[in-house]
């Protein structure tokens, strides 16, 4: 999986990374060389440009330090844009098979190994999940696959809907239906025909099937090996049928990857599962972290740069105190608080944390205080220069003017974010004064 780009990735990255400092320049040129990358590997041009693009964003403006290279750095952000890219909600790999019999719509093209999927998934849920699984092939125009989904059936202990000869694909639907209810199966899967291109019969169908099965999950079987065109079959099939989550076959191949990379940015589904194989074990869950390691090979690297930003946090929570105790408090800090807040799940998040609390996340959403607001404060912290950040008392008019405008909000936004870094600041005094009669003293007074 992934070789190709995995070893182009570590060649652009082996260079950025015994550099000391990195210019913006070197920034970019390594950029540039990862952009053609994810293209060679077949990632669609839309979704390597904004991959890009994002971990340029990020890249500029991290703070950094001097236990690591900024190489290091870039590899870090390059890490977790994977990650963002990769990634769809939930736990990997879940299938919604509440409800038995839950019914599970196996489509795809023909020869994308959707009958070995299948098999392979119905393994999976009998040994994993302790799961009673019935298959059942609807591929009345290939008898052959019938029996192959019959003989895997018999392989790996999952039965199988007897095949009887002459009936149609909405009929064989509704027998395994019947016959998952009256059997005490916990699940059902129905394995459509395939055919080499996607055609008007084969959609409709695929959606007749659809439309008496009433699927929990429709999962969309695509060849990995075929790349972009395994994400156009994707959005394909899923404005047609619909689907609700996607298999990659083939990715123990020395396929370019780009399929795994593109598909949920592109279709909007995730990838569940990848199969890895001709085995009947050889299926794992798509977890965007693993296959981001996989894809990097820097997983060093990855948890250096975890400690060494674990670190600089703590170290600037550190200084931000010893400047509190001081009763100093200026737009630096106030940042780093808003930033906390928002790490923490903002200000929801916070209360929601606090016992009894959870009405008042509730009026604090309703009021319109989440982290959109936190994050224009940040805005408009961010627009003022280094001076301005440690002396806001020196914003005149005009330049409150400018900065309200660089951040894309009101000047009385900017009043209100200035009112409250005094309102704080005054407050850290009024502490710093009682540090330094000992609040410790003060309180046991
Ligand atoms: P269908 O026509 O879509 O049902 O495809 P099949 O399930 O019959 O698979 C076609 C071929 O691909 C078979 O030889 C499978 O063993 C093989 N195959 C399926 N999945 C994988 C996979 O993940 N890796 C590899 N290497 N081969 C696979």
């Amino acid at each position: 999986m992934f070789e190709n780009l995995s070893e182009r990735l570590s060649g652009v990255f082996d260079r950025l990374t015994k550099q000391g400092a990195l210019s913006e320049e070197d920034v970019a040129t390594a950029l540039r060389e990862v952009r053609v990358a994810l293209l060679e590997a077949d990632v669609s041009l839309p979704v390597a440009r904004d991959f890009v693009k994002v971990v340029q964003e990020k890249a500029t403006g991290q703070a950094v330090t001097k236990s690591i290279t900024p190489g290091q750095q870039v590899v870090k952000i390059v890490h977790d844009a994977l990650i963002d890219v990769l990634k769809g909600e939930g736990e990997p790999g879940a299938l919604k098979i509440d409800n038995p019999p839950a019914p599970i719509l196996m489509v795809g093209l023909q020869g994308s190994g959707k009958t070995t999927t299948t098999a392979k998934l119905a393994k999976r849920l009998k040994d994993r999940d302790g799961k009673r699984v019935l298959m059942a092939s609807l591929d009345v125009n290939r008898p052959a696959a019938m029996e192959q989904l019959a003989i895997l059936g018999a392989q790996i202990g999952v039965d199988t809907l007897p095949i009887v000869k002459g009936e149609d694909p909405v009929a064989i639907a509704k027998r395994a239906k019947t016959q998952a209810g009256l059997g005490g199966y916990d699940v059902y899967m129905l394995d459509t025909a395939g055919r080499l291109h996607i055609d008007a019969e084969l959609i409709a169908q695929a959606a007749a099937v659809r439309d008496v099965a009433n699927p929990r999950e429709t999962l969309l079987v695509v060849d990995g090996l075929t790349g972009q065109d395994a994400v156009n079959v994707a959005t394909e099939f899923d404005d047609k049928i619909g689907v609700s989550g996607v298999v990659l076959t083939r990715m123990d191949g020395d396929g370019r990857g780009g399929a795994a990379l593109s598909m949920r940015a592109v279709t909007g589904k995730p990838i569940k599962y990848v199969g890895l194989g001709e085995k009947m074990d050889a299926i794992e869950t798509f977890e965007p972290e693993r296959i981001a390691g996989r894809i990097l090979g820097m997983g060093d690297i990855v948890a250096l740069v975890e400690k060494a930003q674990e670190t600089l946090e703590l170290e600037q929570s550190e200084r931000m105190m010893k400047r509190m105790a001081k009763g100093q408090f200026n737009m630096n800090d106030l940042k780093m608080q808003l930033e906390q807040m928002i790490k923490m799940g903002g200000m929801q998040g916070m209360m929601g944390m606090m016992p009894g609390m959870g009405k008042m996340a509730k009026q604090v959403e309703n009021a319109g205080f989440d982290d959109k607001v936190l994050k224009h404060q940040i805005a408009l912290i961010q627009s003022m220069t280094k001076k301005e950040r440690a002396n806001p008392q020196i914003l005149q008019a005009s330049r409150k003017k400018r900065i309200a405008k660089g951040a894309g909000m009101e000047v009385s936004e900017l009043n209100k974010l200035l009112k409250m870094q005094r309102q704080m600041g005054d407050m850290m005094k009024k502490m710093g004064k009682m540090g330094k009669g000992g609040m410790l003293k003060q309180a046991m007074k």
